[in-house]
């Protein structure tokens, strides 16, 4: 028999509540290495916490691509890990493989054909990329950008992210800036996010919205507008983008965090004057889903492989250790205490 750590919901925030790490709890079990065939033995090594698992935290999730976290039972989400044990002709021991639905567990028995491998070679080594930058939040950004963005090189455009020292957010300004954005200036909650965008990421300039006043930092660094706004956040923050936006610029839709502990559909509705502002002006605010793209997955990931290892794009990541702080890194990351990916480290 083989000790098994797993990670249960314990119970709901409720739709108009903020997660806790006690939502979780941990638990060991006792489970049968024994394999069917076409199954293997996993162990995981890095484990994902990403916004949209906020929506499995309630009883109706509101996106029909996404399941319900059940009460007692193991949550789910993206996973990388190695198989240890085969009895599935397509996956040796030793072959490391990823998967969208991966238990928080140490250890999972789990049908081959649910899984997909990886090549180290595509990540740099670094498998925890495969859950960020060379992942679903890089997909998420360049088929955002490219797909809604309409960035055109030479004509002097200005990118704005929000959200822009996350996951999605940091790629996406990256990318604006290799797509040929003259100006790409990313909004984020600290002053170290800000100095990070910059110096690390090559940002033209970063705004902390937890100080001061976005408005006219943003007339401070988009001098000629905006023409692109990467919106990951919603709310206030993008009332304020919006309200300087060029004629004829485009917002990606990709996500509204803001408004994730709210009762709200989503897209949440805009504020009147929000929707003034994008009818006067003829922006473009189409909804993003990557889901949506998936023919466009495996081009996409190519890409920024190869972004990655040639140094064009810079990946941060924060890392937590061990199974028993996913609840933890979880919460944190909504509050804002990742810098890059937040992904935690479940063995080595
Ligand atoms: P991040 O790594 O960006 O982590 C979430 C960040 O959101 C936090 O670090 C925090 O940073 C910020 N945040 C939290 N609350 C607020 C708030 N009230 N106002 C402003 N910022 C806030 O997560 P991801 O990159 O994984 O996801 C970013 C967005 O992209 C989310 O909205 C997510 O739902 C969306 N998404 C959409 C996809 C799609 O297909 N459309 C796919 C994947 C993600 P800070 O310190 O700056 O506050």
């Amino acid at each position: 028999m083989l000790n098994v750590k797993r990670v249960v919901l314990r119970s709901r925030p409720g739709k108009n509540g903020h997660p806790v790490p006690e939502n979780f709890r941990v638990e060991e079990i006792m489970t049968s290495p024994e394999l069917k065939e076409g199954q293997v033995l996993v162990r995981t090594l890095f484990l994902s916490v990403d916004p949209y698992m906020r929506c499995c935290m309630n009883d109706d999730t509101g996106a029909d691509y996404l399941l319900p976290w059940r009460l007692g039972e193991c949550v789910d989400g993206g996973g990388v890990g190695v198989v240890e044990a085969s009895k599935n002709q397509a996956l040796s021991v030793g072959t490391s493989v990823t998967s969208f639905n991966w238990p928080w567990q140490t250890y999972n028995v789990m049908d081959g054909s649910l899984l997909q491998k990886v090549d180290p070679e595509m990540v740099d080594g670094h498998l925890s990329y495969v859950l960020g930058a060379v992942g679903m939040p890089g997909l998420t950004a360049v088929l955002g950008v490219r797909e809604k963005g309409h960035v055109t090189p030479g004509s002097h455009q200005t990118m704005v992210i929000s959200g822009a020292a996350g996951a999605c957010g940091s790629i996406a300004g990256q990318i604006g800036r290799l797509d040929g954005c003259e100006r790409v200036v990313g909004i984020c909650g600290s002053d170290q996010k800000c100095q990070a965008l910059v110096t690390e990421l090559g940002f033209t300039a970063g705004i902390n919205y937890k100080k001061g006043d976005i408005s006219s930092a943003l007339r401070e660094h988009c001098p000629t507008g905006i023409d692109i706004y990467f919106d990951n956040v919603g709310g206030p923050i993008s009332d304020a983008v919006i309200s300087q936006m060029n004629p004829s610029g485009h917002v990606i839709l990709c996500g509204q965090i803001s408004q994730y502990n709210k009762d709200v559909p989503y897209p949440p509705p805009l504020s009147e004057d929000t929707q003034k502002a994008l009818c006067h002006k003829n922006i473009t605010r189409e909804r993003f889903v990557v889901l949506n793209y998936m023919e466009k997955h495996e081009e996409g990931l190519v890409q920024l492989s190869r972004w990655v290892k040639t140094g064009q794009i810079k990946v941060l990541e924060t890392v937590v250790n061990g199974i028993e702080n996913m609840g933890e890194a979880f919460c944190s990351m909504m509050t804002g205490g990742n810098i890059g990916k937040q992904v935690v480290n479940i063995s080595d």
